[in-house]
Order: structure tokens, then sequence, then C-alpha cells
């Protein structure tokens, strides 16, 4: 057993150099002796990786079979309602969701939110034909994913006309999210016929603006943003 004389560490019989530190391995008895055969492999044997053209195969056949099995199910046994609707809807969301990761990934962040958004809204109209109504769909659903496409791409935008920090980035969290209480509120109450009033997105709201007035302070105030960045470590 030899150990190296620069670090220490164990070494094997058959290194000709510390594999930490490079320090020339050498020892005087054996200095004409055949060194041993290495203990790894000559070759690596590592395993190819997988290329995203073979994955999108992959994706886009699971998602087909499980779409057209379950069209044919619903056709020609439970055919009681047309509940494959649900399913396609559900695969074409996944398929439009890894489309960028898997076939192109050089689409603009905004165009793929965009598709990400109105796959949603295809599959929750798809959901329509099970529920037989669809006035929730034009009245919330609708509403309510075209509202979170739009705060989405805020996201993107702001990268580009700012300098996009975390504490930016929560500043418009925290300004989105009571917005959007505020209006899920109200389409609910536009669907049920009741009076345009706020109440539980009023709480949301408030502490909201609470937190977005100290996420300002913080944003304006160069001392105090290096001492939250320093502290918090981004
Ligand atoms: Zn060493």
């Amino acid at each position: 057993m030899s150990y190296c004389v620069n670090c220490g560490v164990e070494l094997d019989r058959s290194l000709k150099e510390c594999p930490l530190c490079n320090t020339p391995v050498m020892n005087p008895r054996e200095l004409n002796m055949e060194p041993d055969a290495s203990p790894y492999p000559a070759r690596k044997g590592q395993v190819e990786a997988v290329k995203r053209k073979d994955l999108g195969i992959l994706i886009t056949v699971v998602l087909t079979a499980t779409a057209a099995t379950c069209l044919l199910l619903n056709l020609l046994v439970f055919n009681a309602s047309l509940w494959s609707l649900i399913v396609i809807g559900s695969c074409l969301c996944l398929f439009v969701f890894a489309f960028p990761a898997v076939f192109y990934s050089k689409m603009p962040v905004s165009a793929y939110l965009l598709a990400d958004g109105a796959s949603v809204a295809v599959f929750l109209y798809l959901v329509t034909f099970v529920t037989r109504t669809d006035r929730w769909f034009w009245q919330i659903g609708l509403p309510v994913v075209a509202m979170l496409t739009i705060f989405a791409e805020i996201f993107p935008l702001l990268g580009r006309l700012l300098h996009f920090t975390i504490l930016s980035c929560a500043l418009a969290v925290f300004m989105e999210i009571p917005l959007f209480c505020v209006v899920l509120e109200l389409l609910i109450r536009h669907m049920l016929g009741q009076p345009y009033f706020i109440t539980w997105s009023a709480v949301v709201l408030t502490v909201c603006i609470i937190i977005d007035i100290a996420l300002v302070t913080i944003l304006t105030k160069k001392r105090l943003r290096n001492e939250v960045r320093r502290r918090l470590h981004f």
C-alpha cells in the first residue's frame, strides 16, 4: 500500500502519478519492476446521451397512442359521455408544454407561453363537451387562462427591458397575485349574478400591498438592496 508524498491520499500500485495532485509516484524499491496493470478499464463505457429527436418521437408516439386508444374506447365501449376529450386535451397540453424543450428550443419564451395558454384554453373548451355547458368556460375559464398567460408574458418582457433580479421578479409576482384574485372574485360574482364587491380578495390585496411597499423600499435603497442580497445569497 502506498500513499502520495505530497497530499497523503492512498494510491493504487499501478498509478504513475497521484490522481489528486499529479505528484509523480516513485517507489525506489520497484524502480526496475514492470508496473501493474491499471485497475480501470481502458475504454470509457459511458452510455450515449439520449438525442432530443428520439425523445421527441417517443413523446409523440406515447401521447398519440394514448389519445387514439382512449377515443376508440370512448366511441366503442364506454360511450355514455365524451370523456375521452379530457384525455385528448391533456395529451395536447403535454405535447405543447414539451415542444420547446424537446423539439424546438430556439422558440422565443413569449411564443411558447402563448402556445401553452392557448393549449390550456383548448383543453378547457373540450371539457365543456363533457360538462354539457360552456357558460363556466366563457365566464371564468377563458378569462382566467388569458389573464395567467398575460401575467406569465410579463416576465420575459421584464427580463428584456430591465435588469432582472429575484427582487424585481418578486415585486412583479406580488403585484400580479392581488390583481388576479380581485379579477377572479369579480368574475365569480358576475357568473353567480351577485353585486360587484370584493371580500376575500381584499385581504390578499392588503397583504400584497404591504409586501410591495417593502420590496419597493428595498429596491430603491441601494445599501438595503445589497444587504438583502448579501444575506440571502443572491
Ligand atoms: Zn497527491
